[in-house]
């Protein structure tokens, strides 16, 4: 074992087809492909591989390296929690003070009527809380038959059974089962389901959709409407502009609760503290993850109004929900440390007024006019870009508009990733949500790498699809 180096990128390989299975992944592909890619290094917005290539990261990781890579003080809170106080639990009527501070730290950038905090490890348990606490809450409240959701089709809300259940994605469902009482409604994904339509009856359409549904299962029936405020994992879907406070007004004329699902969305990435902050709605509930620890150890929050934690506290009863490291000390120490430096560097404000126009304007600029491009869409470090067989419209390549196609798409990531730059592919949509540190020059070469990978596409695609 010695004689090989840890770092062996061959070796480890070896090993990752022999022992590994990683997370959301098709085994036959991985040993198809003789194992993953191996990361070993990274620095600000760049990661290294095994073979030491540089690569840039317009994924921040998993859209969640909010304050980039290598960040010592990170780790140094880490370790002063460690040899401090590494683990204690939540469960025998104690607390630690990292969470006690990270919950009263989060109330502050929340605001509002959400004053407390739940902790878990991911955003997959955040939405679990989220299932449990909304129907546990309309049973305190006496009305028991309050058991329904309402979410969007392909809404990620995570891959737990219930959060996966919330989430939209049916090829999830089809894996281990939908749990019953939830019910998926269109999405706000206007380049595929309103293409050419008038953005506000499009936002009217979609939210009369919610209502629709509302009124066919009974709004007695419902206990709770959750949804990203732009959803990440299905393609970057802004809504239109009056969406969100139509969804609200809904909510609100029906009792309803709405849940804002913030795991991507929060901690700077559009621009904003919050999405809903900048859509200007106001959720009862606030799933929180990723950018609280910017990835660097795992938590999740889920923030809880007033109201739905006095029902809690007046009914005597225990809420049986929480895990082995709910609120755990170092995760937490680590969070804070975190929001220290997105609030001390000014990444949100930077998101808003330089990085993300920037980023807007040079995406703009170098695919604007390519002839693969249908849409480029972005809002503060989070982006964008529809592959098209035909410029001009949302038809796919192989046939199909709007959600069809999935030929393109991992095609163009692949030429991108071989050129230097990290992004994903959802069917044939290009995302992107760099580290918050990225640089404009950073930003140009993605803007440029992303190009070269369309321009390599092109006649390979063509050839593949003739029209
Ligand atoms: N909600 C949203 C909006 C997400 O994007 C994700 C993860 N991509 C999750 C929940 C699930 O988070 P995790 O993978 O940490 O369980």
């Amino acid at each position: 074992m010695t004689q090989h180096l840890p770092n062996d990128p061959a070796y480890l390989r070896a090993l990752d087809v022999a022992h590994h299975l990683p997370a959301q992944s098709s085994y036959g592909l991985q040993v198809e492909l003789g194992g993953s890619r191996i990361i070993t290094q990274a620095q600000g917005s760049t990661i290294v591989d095994a073979e030491g290539n540089r690569i840039l990261d317009g994924m921040a990781g998993l859209w969640c390296v909010n304050v980039g890579y290598g960040r010592r003080e990170l780790a140094d809170a880490a370790q002063k929690q460690m040899l401090e106080l590494p683990f204690y639990n939540t469960f025998f009527k104690t607390a630690t003070p990292p969470p006690i501070l990270l919950a009263t730290r989060l109330a502050e950038l929340l605001g509002g009527e959400l004053q407390h905090v739940f902790f878990n490890n991911s955003g997959s348990e955040s939405n679990d809380t989220v299932f449990r606490l909304a129907r546990t809450y309309w049973a305190l409240k006496g009305q028991p038959q309050r058991q329904i959701f309402i979410s969007r089709t392909n809404a990620y809300h995570g891959s737990t059974v219930a959060s996966a259940s919330l989430g939209g994605m049916s090829f999830m469902h089809d894996q281990g089962g939908l749990i019953a009482g939830v019910e998926h409604v269109m999405q706000p994904y206007q380049f595929a389901e309103g293409f050419g339509e008038d953005e506000e009856t499009f936002a009217q359409r979609a939210a009369d959709a919610i209502e629709q549904r509302i009124l066919a299962v009974g709004p007695e029936n419902v206990a709770a409407f959750i949804g990203e405020p732009v959803q990440g994992a299905g393609g970057v879907i802004l809504p239109p502009k009056t969406y969100w406070p139509k969804v609200e007004a809904i909510c609100r004329k029906y009792g309803i609760l709405l849940v804002a699902d913030e795991v991507i969305c929060g901690f700077g990435r559009l621009g904003a503290w919050f999405g809903h902050q900048l859509y200007g709605f106001t959720p009862d509930i606030v799933s929180m993850a990723k950018g609280l620890s910017s990835g660097y150890l795992p938590i999740s929050a889920t923030a809880v109004s007033r109201e739905i934690v006095q029902t809690l506290r007046d009914s005597g009863e225990e809420f049986c929900h929480g895990f082995t490291y709910s609120g755990h000390p170092t995760s937490a120490a680590v969070a804070l440390a975190n929001l220290d430096i997105i609030t001390r560097e000014g990444l949100v404000e930077r998101t808003a007024q330089d990085t993300g126009p920037a980023l807007a304007k040079a995406l703009q600029e170098a695919l604007g006019d390519h002839p693969l491009v249908g849409e480029i869409r972005s809002l503060g470090l989070i982006a964008a870009v529809e592959i098209v067989s035909q410029k001009g419209t949302n038809q796919r390549f192989g046939g199909g508009t709007g959600m069809a196609g999935g030929k393109a798409g991992p095609v163009v990531r692949d030429f991108a990733i071989a050129g230097g730059l990290m992004v994903r592919a959802v069917r044939d949509t290009i995302v992107m949500s760099p580290p918050l540190v990225i640089t404009h020059e950073e930003i140009a070469t993605l803007a440029q790498t992303l190009k070269s990978a369309l321009d390599q596409a092109l006649p390979l695609l063509r050839a593949d699809y003739p029209a």
